[in-house]
């Protein structure tokens, strides 16, 4: 037994709720939004978006990534995204671990060899959300006159706190 089934009755009342709209293909408020993953985070709410105002790009962490460049490039240069906001959020799973301590983990429980890889985890979410900024600005794929700005979620308030960036 999974969710799945769960999800299927689920989505048949959300069917009735939505009704039957074509929106634009390109995010009405030309925002993408960099963000983790975690369960906690309803990005849309805690921003008031709705659908079709915002492209939301997550990953383990919200950091950006080759993927995650390969995705706000795609938003911007085809889709017509010209603001980024990197959100970070404390608690997040990836502060729970080191790379060398992961490495070591997946050695014994999947047999496989991940020392070289850089699972992007952090201890201050204040610098991982700089750092993150940081890359966007330096990126040649993300062109000089994009906004870009960084913040991190509460997970036990809600609150949004903005990071100046460096
Ligand atoms: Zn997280």
């Amino acid at each position: 037994m999974s969710y799945f089934e769960q999800f299927m009755k689920a989505n048949a009342a959300y069917v009735d709720l939505h009704g039957t709209a074509h929106l634009p293909i390109k995010p009405k408020t030309r925002v993408a939004i960099v963000t983790c993953m975690d369960s906690r985070l309803h990005v849309a709410q805690a921003l008031g978006l709705a659908l079709g105002d915002a492209h939301i790009l997550r990953n383990a962490g919200g950091r950006v990534t080759d993927d995650m460049l390969r995705s706000l490039v795609i938003s911007q240069q085809q889709m017509g995204t010209r603001e980024i906001v990197v959100l970070h959020h404390t608690d997040c799973g990836a502060q729970t671990f080191t790379n060398e301590a992961f490495a070591e983990q997946l050695a014994r429980d999947l047999g496989v060899d991940v020392a070289e890889q850089d699972f992007l985890p952090f201890t201050d979410v204040v610098e991982s959300v700089k750092e993150d900024v940081q890359l966007l600005r330096q990126s040649p794929l993300i062109p000089d006159d994009v906004v870009i700005n960084g913040a991190y979620y509460d997970v036990d308030t809600g609150k949004i706190i903005a990071v100046t960036e460096a």
